[in-house]
Parts: structure tokens; sequence; C-alpha cells
């Protein structure tokens, strides 16, 4: 794959916003217990500050998987992240999806509004909370005007999806478990139990060595970070040396709709394509 000004990989700094719903949707006990939402909440109060602050200082920009309820409930950190240049894209209402077109198409509608009605932009890309998309959800993406999927796992690379064997203007930007923190970072006790915990020091060593063989082979990283357990100081210090690093090493590092943008205007769809100034 040629990447823009000759750079070696296409590295997505991207982050899912899930705040609060991560632990309301998996464990109704939350809604009664405000300590345990609190965890949801460092990723508005510290997190997300802190990493915006690092992501200014780096001169990068990012993408944010928004649940549009962490929209309503923090409206004005979702302005800040926008208005700083940063991409605010798709995540469902409270982390959810439906398994029919009509439903799914009607939380899209909600959730679109919302965060149009805060940023002035609609989403035009799409991570489906916790990887459940269903055979209508290509179609349903294309009749919403969407233009790339961030779900799939099976490439290291952009490919086009095709819908009853005909290529459409949707690009996957695939992720994978080695690039989500939550695989180093998140540790809890109850239900969702996780029981991994690595230094940031680790975790960003396991990405340095991803980076470099991807960076070989001219592929690209989506990444899948959540703010409530990066957003801890250690962990931002320790992706500012893996931001560090991958600037000193070749990489094109643009938000999910860049790079989707970049990719159609390559394959067939220069209609979607835009400048890339960098
Ligand atoms: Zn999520």
């Amino acid at each position: 794959m040629e990447w823009p000004n000759h750079k070696r990989l296409a590295l997505m700094l991207s982050f899912d916003i899930d705040a609060e719903t991560l632990w309301l949707t998996r464990n109704p006990i939350n809604y009664h217990h405000p300590v345990h939402l609190s965890r949801g909440l460092y990723s508005v109060k510290q997190g997300i500050p802190r990493i915006l602050r690092m992501l200014e200082a780096e001169g990068v920009h990012a993408t944010f998987f928004t649940p549009a309820y962490t929209a309503e409930l923090h409206p004005d950190v979702i302005r800040c992240i926008a208005g700083e240049g940063h991409e605010i894209s798709y995540h469902g209402w409270l982390h959810e999806s439906y398994p029919d077109y009509d439903r799914e198409n009607a939380l899209m509608e909600k959730a679109e509004t919302i965060i149009e009605g805060i940023t002035g932009k609609k989403p035009c890309g799409t991570r489906i909370p916790d990887g459940y998309v269903y055979d209508f959800h290509l179609q349903l993406w294309l009749d919403r005007g969407y233009i790339y999927s961030s779900n799939w796992r099976d490439n290291d690379g952009p490919f086009l999806h095709k819908i009853d064997g005909k290529t459409v203007p949707i690009v996957e930007l695939p992720k994978d478990g080695i690039v989500d923190d939550t695989s180093y970072d998140m540790y809890t006790i109850q239900a969702p139990e996780h029981h991994y915990l690595r230094s940031g020091r680790e975790m960003v060593g396991i990405w340095m060595d991803e980076f470099d063989g991807l960076a070989e082979e001219g592929r690209m990283m989506n990444f899948v970070m959540h703010p409530q357990f990066i957003g801890h100081p250690q962990y931002v210090r320790a992706l500012r040396e893996f931001i560090r690093y991958a600037k000193d090493n070749g990489a094109w590092i643009a938000t999910d709709e860049d790079v989707a943008r970049y990719y159609l205007s390559r394959n067939g769809f220069p209609e979607y394509g835009k400048s890339i100034d960098k």
C-alpha cells in the first residue's frame, strides 16, 4: 500500500469513549453503584483532558468513537475534542446494537442527531460496540452515507466491502486485540472481570514491535484505546513515547476518516477523496 508522502504505515490513534456505558451495559447492578460508575467518569474528568494535552503537544489528530449517551452526559467534553480537530465517530447510544435493520437504523438516527447537535458534523464511520455486526449492517451504513467501518479483524490493511458481490464505497479499517489497551491496562474484580495489568512500557514495547513488522510491509494500525484506563499518567506518557517512535519511523498519523478518504480516492471512488496535507 502506498501512503501519502512515501510514509511507511498509516497509524490511526483511535479511542473508544465508553465511559459510564462500559459499566452500565456489562452489569446492570452498576446503575445503583455510583462508585463503579465513577471509573467510567474518570475518562471524561482526567483521562481525556490529559490525552488531549498530549495529542496537541505532539501535533497529531485522533478519532474518538463515542456512545451518544456519553455525548449527552458530557457535551462540553465532546465539543472540546471536536474543536481541537479530532474526529467524533459512531459507537451506539448506550454502547449497543440491534439485530434488525429498522431498530438499528432508528438507533443510528438518534445517536447521529445527538452528536451532530454538539459538534455540527454527522459521523461518517462506525465501530459497533462489542463487534455485533449483522448481515444487514453494510447496506444500512451505505444507506446512511458512512464511508468506513472499524470492525473486522481479518486483515492488516484497509479493504473495500462488497454487498452481493458488488464493491461499495465503505472502507474497512481493521482492528485487533493487540492494539486494544484493555489487553494490558484494565483491572477489575467485578463484571466485566479483567485481570490484566502490564506497565505502560511493556504495552508500548509490544506496540513498537508490532509497528516495525507492519511498517516493513506498508500496512496500517488502527488503535482501540479507552481513556478511562489509558488516561492514567503512566499510560499517557507511554503512548506519547510510542507516538514519537512512530513519527521517527515513518508513520502517517491520521484520523480514520482521512485514511478512509485517501483509500477510497485511490481505489475507484475519487469523489470521496480530499487533499491530504501531511
Ligand atoms: Zn466500546
